[in-house]
Order: structure tokens, then sequence, then C-alpha cells
């Protein structure tokens, strides 16, 4: 019989997850990957034994790990990362992945959902880092997204046409090992020649028959929709996630519109309205505050009247990069959201709409040993979040480069 291995950190502060639980002087006792016990350092230090690894941080904090709702990790968040993938053969994709997943933990993501990757790449990847192979994230991966031959992302390979076809390829992904069947409900401005943002590439039938075909297998479905009658058709067909979210008019306005988002809180659907730091700092700066809050604001807005938000990324699209999460967390910051609130936000609230609530998110005993410990307090000055010192992924722990935890016994 082996001995579990334990890992002791005692920290200034710990924060839960769900907003609300900060212990002062607190501790998290994890035994192989699997939170043992939170609580007063002194009583948490207590149920060690005595061959646990201790790490105290004095003034730092210890948080669940992030979760990041909505990434790419087959595109590399360069200039132009469509033609970055369409040169890459297998071997450069299979290293840009791995080397992505690294990122992304190194800021302290120990979830990620992939919402659409080529050539299972994604997938793959989940399946090594579960097993202990590479170091990364947890992935939701969802495979190659459905869309019309030469629509929205055609080129991670999920053209379809007609219902046989819609049916194969959610059957096909399923069979794939996919966490999640993605959908691009309407265009997207990253496929030259494709569908407008603002126009539907399925109709509320199609969108329908693949969330039934994807409930056979136990999967969700993510809709990527920006605009009014796609996020209307997609909420009808019963999808879980909304992705992007910008409510387009006809006239490409972002818009508002009461009647619909009302529907969308009374059906518990999420939306993943996903930005990158570099984004919207850069919107500010060129369209100025006024138009910036026009168009962010929405994201205020749905949360207002009771629409869950999962927050994300979607790293891997231009200037979108994977070691700049807190990047998009300070977007919350600056629409006004309280720091206690964007926590529960990146940590339980998008783990629970993720449908992995009961396993991550949270430092609660029982829970997968995902955590990140930070210098200084995030719930007064929330950039504490860069300061990262430690990340555990699934019971297994790395310091990032330069920044040696701080060990004593
Ligand atoms: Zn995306």
């Amino acid at each position: 019989m082996t001995t579990p291995s334990e890992l002791l950190i005692t920290a200034r502060w710990v924060l839960r997850g769900p907003r609300g639980l900060r212990l002062p002087h607190g501790g998290v006792l994890l035994r192989d990957s699997v939170v043992a016990a939170v609580g007063p350092a002194a009583e948490v230090a207590a149920m060690a034994g005595p061959a646990a690894t201790r790490l105290v941080y004095p003034h730092g904090t210890v948080l669940p790990g992030f979760v990041d709702g909505h990434v790419h990790l087959s595109l590399d968040g360069g200039e132009d990362p469509v033609d970055a993938l369409l040169r890459s053969g297998p071997a450069a994709l299979e290293a840009g992945v791995a080397e992505r997943a690294r990122l992304l933990l190194s800021t302290g993501v120990t979830t990620v959902r992939d919402l659409g990757d080529r050539a299972d790449a994604a997938v793959r990847l989940r399946d090594e880092i579960s097993a202990g192979a590479l170091p990364g994230p947890r992935i939701l991966a969802a495979s190659a997204p459905l869309t019309p031959p030469g629509g929205h992302c055609w080129f991670l390979g999920g053209e379809v046409s007609g219902d046989q076809e819609i049916l194969a390829k959610v059957r096909r992904n399923a069979a794939a090992g996919a966490d999640v069947i993605k959908v691009m409900a309407s265009g997207g401005y990253i496929t030259a020649g494709g569908a407008e943002m603002r126009e539907s590439q399925f109709d509320e039938r199609q969108l329908g028959l693949i969330v039934a075909e994807a409930g056979r297998f136990g999967l969700p479905v993510a809709a990527h929709a920006h605009g009014i009658a796609s996020i209307v058709a997609a909420a009808n067909a019963g999808v879980r996630t909304v992705e992007h979210c910008l409510w387009l008019d006809e006239d490409d306005r972002v818009t508002r519109p009461e009647k619909h988002v009302r529907a969308l809180a009374e059906q518990g659907i999420a939306a993943c309205c996903t930005v990158s730091g570099h984004d919207w700092r850069r919107k500010v700066e060129t369209e100025g505050e006024a138009a910036a809050r026009a168009f962010y604001g929405r994201i205020g807005w749905m949360h207002e009247r009771g629409v869950p938000l999962i927050v994300g990324t979607d790293a891997g699209i231009h200037a979108a990069v994977f070691d700049d999460f807190v990047g998009t967390l300070e977007l919350y910051e600056w629409l006004g959201f309280s720091a206690e609130a964007i926590v529960e936000l990146a940590t339980a609230e998008s783990a629970r709409l993720l449908g992995i609530g009961d396993r991550t998110g949270q430092l609660t005993p029982g829970y997968r040993a995902d955590l990140v410990v930070v210098d200084g307090d995030p719930l007064t000055d929330l950039s504490a979040l860069r300061a990262v010192r430690l990340v555990v992924a699934n019971g297994r722990s790395r310091a990032p480069a330069g920044l040696p935890p701080e060990a004593g016994r």
C-alpha cells in the first residue's frame, strides 16, 4: 500500500470560490489529487501527516484554479492564426497545442473549454494531460465545430450540408471523444468569404436536430452566435451556452433586446461573452470610453437580467494570447463588477455552468486539487491575480518560472 502524497498550503487568505467564503490565515490540505481539508491554518495543519510537503505564503492568497470557458488551442493567437494553422503540419500543431496549454496553466487556469480544434488536437491533448504525460489544465474539448460548407471556421474540418451530414458529424465528434458539441450558428469575423457575423448559418430546426443528437450522447451544445436571430434560434433549440452573444441587429448594431434576454435568463442558458485583455483595452483607446461601454456594457446588462455568465478569452484568435487570463477579468472590473464577484465568475460559477461544478471551481473537501496561489489579496487589488506563485492542477503542482514557492516546515 502506498502512502498518499500530501501537500499542505497555508496562506494569509483562502478564497473558497463562491463569494463570501473567505478565510483569514487559512490552510488547504491536498491528498493526492483531491482536496482533503480546508479551514483555519492550525486546524488543517494538524490533519497533515508528518511526510506532507508544507508551503507557507504569509502574504499570499489561495483560491480555486481559474476556468477559461472559451479557447482555441489549435490557433496561435498571433497576427494570422488561420494562416499559421493551415501552414502547420501535424507535428507543429501537436507541439503548439501543448505549449499553449502550458501557458494557460502558468497563469492559474486549471480548466479550459476548447470550442473548436483541428484534427482533434485538443481532444488528444486532453487525454495526455489527464494521464499525467503533459502539464496543462483540464480540457473540455469540442472537436471540429459544425458549420456549413465554406462557413465560419470551415478550416477546422466541421463542414456539414443537410440533415444527414449534421447528424453524422455530431456522432463523429461524440465517437472521437468530444465533451461538448460546438455549432457555428452565425457567421464570424475571422473567416474570409463566410457569412456575415449577424447572419444565421443554421435555422432553429437544424439547431434542434444538433441538440437532440448531442443529447443522445449526453453532450451539451455550445452555439457561436452574434446575430439576434441566431441567438434566439439557438436558445429555442435548447443549447446550453451562447458564445459571444453580441445581439447584432440587421444593421450590424450591438443591441439590448429586453424580450430576448429575458428568455435566455428564464431558460438558464449561459452567455460566454469572449474578450481578450488586448481587445478591450484597444477598443477603449481607439474608440473611446463611451463606445467601449456601449459595446461591453451588454455583459453587465445580461448579468443584471439574470443571464448566467461564463468567463472566456477566445485565446487563439488574433491577439488573444494564452497567458493573459487576468486581462479579461480586468474588463469585468472596468465594467463595475466587484473583485469578489469576478473571482466567483472565474471559478465556481463558470465551472457550474460548464457542468463540472461538482468537482472543480471550489476549494471544498472531495473536489479535485485545482488551485492557484498568488501574492497579495485579490479582493482589495485584482491585479494580485497576476502574481502567481504556485498552480496545482488535478493534484500536480508547478511553480511558474522564476517564482519558487516559499517552502517551510
Ligand atoms: Zn471562439
